[in-house]
């Protein structure tokens, strides 16, 4: 059954500074997801606006915006079974406080304004947050060898697709 999953997850200005790359990657990695995309940038302050347009009635959205924007992020899209809703556990709960040891909002970071990483809520919103962020030809396709051992069947396994879907932004 070929029903594996994308994700889009950004590691934020602040989990940058802070060194936390690395750490946040390698447990991506060590779950056994399979990388797709990944770039460092810095997104101007009306691309990051489109990428919270959700939020824009909330009163946090301007500094949220603000903050997304003060320096760079390394984006990326990770591939799996139901990676989607297991990176939204891996992240732990929006505010670090109520976030469960072990998580990555837990292990590092204290206040919900400064939670150093993003993911997809869904994998509608991973869709449009992928097209957005990705053009078609920055997305990857190799079969890596190590999920021969991560999955025991084909079910949700990366397919390593003759091409990658396109993901559009158009939502
Ligand atoms: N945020 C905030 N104050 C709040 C709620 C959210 O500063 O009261 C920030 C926080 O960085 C969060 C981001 O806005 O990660 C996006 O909010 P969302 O509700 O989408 O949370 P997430 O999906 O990141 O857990
Ligand atoms: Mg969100």
């Amino acid at each position: 059954m070929a029903n594996s999953e994308f994700t889009f997850i950004a590691i934020t200005p602040d989990g940058v500074q802070q060194g936390l790359v690395g750490d946040i990657i390698k447990r991506f990695e060590q779950k056994g997801f399979h990388l797709v995309g990944l770039k460092f940038m810095r997104a101007s302050e009306n691309f990051l606006k489109e990428h919270h347009i959700d939020l824009k009635d909330r009163p946090f959205y301007a500094s949220l915006v603000k903050y997304m924007h003060s320096g760079p992020v390394v984006a990326m899209v990770w591939e799996g079974l139901n990676v989607v809703k297991t990176g939204r556990v891996m992240l732990g709960e929006t505010n670090p406080v109520d976030s469960k040891p072990g998580t990555i909002r837990e292990d590092f970071c204290i206040q919900v304004g400064r939670n150093i990483i993003h993911g997809s809520d869904s994998v509608e919103s991973a869709e449009k947050e992928i097209g957005l962020w990705f053009l078609p030809e920055e997305l990857v396709n190799y079969k890596s060898s190590a999920q021969d051992w991560i999955y025991e069947g084909q079910e949700g396994r990366p397919q390593n697709f003759p091409a990658l879907p396109r993901f559009s932004s158009k939502g």
